[in-house]
């Protein structure tokens, strides 16, 4: 099958670039391993009795500062499915009590600590470094780096400070934070049926040769895809793997780069079997998992649902018995569970270095590379990447 660009990997990354692509007029193909697009950027579904219940198994947000997903989710014609997430409170786990995450803070401490952030810059600071000055160091080991690891899932101290959390221009007329009636889910299936793409799910790409100037992408099951340009949006590891052949140095270069697993498992009540507070999240210090997201920031008549994100290699059944030890409920309560392992960069101080050099290999190259390890992992840092790739294209 031939195209202009073949992008490997469906998820934001790869379906932003595939939108852009498209746009500028070029015949698009993109190939996902999953049997749905979105990635982490993938609303799970439930079904029972005539109705449906979707939760996030990893992302749950979107802001007003997305510029360029909003810019997308407008083009895509579903701007008017945007909804507020009701306002309920993150809180922490601490002696089998919830607590709401600014109750756990010494205010004295943040007190005497704050006036730095009038002075002191992110830039070359990691997540502690910079935190514990404008909060205190109690503060930060006992509450906030808590708070921080439920990000990305993984110990986040050595995280550059710049990367965590990003100021960005707004779009005042959109809410502050919002969903989707139906889930995040809601943009990658409208980006996935824009006109000039074609997207294959449940195809996994395996080997990428380069002959006669095009590149030859083949799959799992045997089917080989032709592409003047290739795109690989896929966590970094999988984009080192398949370039070794083809591109070594670039693939040296992405195999630098660290990344963890989110273990995450979802499971969904009935209303009436669960008697936990509504909350965003909870975030629980010092445990096996980094939180539970829950459904309740867009409550449902008559389920709940938690996405709990586990550090990998619990067992399944330790796994359980911590959710239900949680939420205070019976494992015969639970009427659905879904599980599912995301990747997630863990970005390093000194990674604008690290980018600097990517993008001097890429120049002049009809590759592009995208994904959540470039500018940042939220979502609008992936949508960027890829726009600032489809600009490489067309020059
Ligand atoms: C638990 C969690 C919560 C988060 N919450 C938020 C949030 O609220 N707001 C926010 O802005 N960001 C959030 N993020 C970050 C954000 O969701 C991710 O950084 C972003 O969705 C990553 O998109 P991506 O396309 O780069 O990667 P992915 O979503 O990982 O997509 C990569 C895709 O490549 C596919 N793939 C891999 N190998 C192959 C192969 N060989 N062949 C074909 N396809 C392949 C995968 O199946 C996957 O679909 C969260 C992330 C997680 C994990």
């Amino acid at each position: 099958m031939k195209s202009d660009v073949v992008i490997v990997g469906g998820g934001i990354s790869g379906l932003s670039l595939a939108f852009y692509t498209a746009k500028a007029g070029f015949k698009t193909t993109l190939l996902e391993k999953n049997d749905t697009p979105g990635g982490s950027f993938n609303s799970h579904r439930y079904s029972a009795d005539g109705s449906q219940f979707w939760l996030e198994l990893g992302a749950h947000t979107c802001y007003n500062s997305y510029q360029n997903l909003l810019d997308i989710v407008d083009a895509c014609h579903i701007s008017d499915t945007i909804i507020p997430r009701e306002k309920v409170p993150f809180t922490l786990l601490v002696d089998s009590q919830l607590k709401s995450v600014f109750s756990a803070l010494n205010v004295f401490e943040a007190l005497k600590s704050i006036p730095n952030i009038f002075t002191l810059k992110k830039e070359g600071l990691s997540v502690r470094e910079y935190y514990s000055k404008i909060v205190g160091v109690n503060n930060y080991n006992n509450t906030l780096s808590h708070f921080f690891n439920a990000v990305p899932s993984q110990p986040t101290d050595d995280f550059p400070a710049d990367m965590m959390f990003k100021s960005r221009e707004k779009r005042k007329e959109v809410l502050k934070n919002y969903t989707f009636t139906d889930g995040l889910q809601s943009v990658a299936k409208a980006v996935a049926k824009s006109k000039g793409i074609n997207v294959f799910t449940g195809q996994e790409v395996t080997g990428i040769e380069l002959l006669d100037g095009r590149y030859a992408i083949t799959t799992k099951a045997g089917v080989t895809h032709s592409a003047a340009t290739l795109a690989l949006a896929t966590p970094s590891a999988v984009s080192s793997r398949l370039l070794q052949t083809i591109e070594a140095d670039i693939a040296r270069h992405l195999g630098t780069l660290k990344a963890a697993s989110v273990d995450s498992v979802g499971v969904v009540v009935k209303k009436e079997d669960i008697s936990v507070k509504p909350v965003a999240a909870i975030i629980s210090p010092n445990d096996i998992f980094f939180s539970a997201v829950s459904r309740d920031t867009v409550p449902d008549d008559r389920y709940r649902g938690f996405a709990f994100h586990f550090k990998p290699g619990e067992s399944g059944e330790t796994k359980m018995k911590r959710i239900t030890d949680v939420l205070g409920i019976r494992e015969d309560t639970i009427i659905h569970k879904h599980e599912v392992v995301n990747t997630v960069p863990s970005l390093r101080v000194g990674h604008k270095q690290w980018l600097e050099k990517m993008n001097g290999m890429l120049e002049g190259k009809n590759l592009l590379l995208t994904g959540n390890y470039f500018g940042g992992m939220a979502i609008e840092d992936c949508v960027s990447r890829s726009l600032s790739e489809s600009k490489r294209l067309k020059r």
